[in-house]
C-alpha cells in the first residue's frame, strides 16, 4: 500500500517526479565572463558546532530563468512572473543536438497542437551532457528567429519556453532573447532534460525569490504519469 500524504506532488500513485535541474558545485565551468561559483566553508562542525557556506555566483548560472527585465529596460522582474506561468502543463520537443545546428520552424510546427494545448515547451537537444565542461558554452544549437517568432505568435503563443542549452541561440543571442522577453515570455536555460521520458508532462519552475532581479537560479521538476 503506498503511503499518501494527500499532496498532489507527493501522490506516488499518480506521478513520478524527475529533476530537470543541473547540479551546482564550486568551480563548475561558467560562461566566459561570468562570475565563478564559489562555495566557501565559513563554519565547520568540529570548531563551531555547525556547518555554514558562503555562496557566490551569477544570477544566470546553472539552471536558471531569464525574466523580461534581463533584456528589456521596463520588462517584468522575477517577482512579477505569475506561478500560473511557472507551473503547469508542458511538452517536450526533441531537436537537433549537433554543434552549431539550427532549431527551425519545421522542427516545431509538427508539434503545433501539443505546444498550443500545453502553452509551455522545453526543447531537448541533448546538450546537457556537456555540462561541467568548458565545451558546454560554445557552439550549442540555436533556435532560428522564425521559430522563436512562431512560438510567441498568435498560432501557439506559449507562456514559457525552456532549453537544455546555455542560450536559445549563440548565433543571434540578443535578438532571440528579445523575441521571447519582449513578448513577456520567460526563458528557462540550462535545463537537464536527459531523464525526461514523456513528451507531455507538468513542469514546476521554482526560481529563488530575488526581489526585483532579472533572473535567478531555479529548481525545475517534471511531473510524469507514474507508468511512463
Ligand atoms: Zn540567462
Amino acid at each position: 500500500m503506498p503511503i499518501l500524504c494527500g499532496h498532489r506532488l507527493c501522490d506516488s500513485t499518480l506521478n513520478r517526479i524527475v529533476d530537470l535541474t543541473l547540479p551546482l558545485y564550486a568551480d563548475v565551468p561558467v560562461r566566459p565572463g561570468d562570475p565563478g561559483v564559489v562555495m566557501d566553508e565559513l563554519a565547520d562542525i568540529a570548531t563551531e558546532g555547525y556547518r555554514l557556506t558562503h555562496l557566490s555566483m551569477g544570477t544566470h548560472t546553472g539552471t536558471h530563468i531569464d525574466a523580461p527585465s534581463h533584456i528589456i529596460e521596463s520588462g517584468n522582474t522575477l517577482n512579477n512572473i505569475s506561478f500560473d506561468v511557472l507551473v503547469g502543463p508542458c511538452c517536450l520537443v526533441n531537436v537537433a543536438g549537433e554543434p552549431e545546428s539550427s532549431i527551425t520552424l519545421d522542427d516545431l510546427i509538427i508539434h503545433k497542437d501539443v505546444i498550443r494545448s500545453t502553452g509551455r515547451v522545453v526543447l531537448k537537444s541533448g546538450w546537457a551532457k556537456r555540462w561541467g565542461t568548458p565545451e558546454y558554452y560554445s557552439n550549442s544549437p540555436s533556435i532560428t528567429i522564425e521559430a522563436a517568432r512562431w512560438l510567441t505568435g498568435k498560432d501557439v503563443h506559449v507562456k514559457l519556453v525552456g532549453f537544455d542549452m546555455p542560450t536559445p541561440s549563440v548565433k543571434q543571442e540578443i535578438d532571440i532573447h528579445k523575441v521571447f522577453l519582449e513578448g513577456g515570455i520567460p526563458i528557462v536555460e540550462c535545463l537537464n532534460l536527459e531523464n525526461l521520458t514523456q513528451s507531455h508532462f507538468e513542469i514546476v519552475v521554482a526560481p529563488l525569490p530575488l526581489r526585483n532581479r532579472e533572473g535567478a537560479p531555479c529548481r525545475v521538476f517534471g511531473l510524469l504519469n507514474r507508468s511512463s
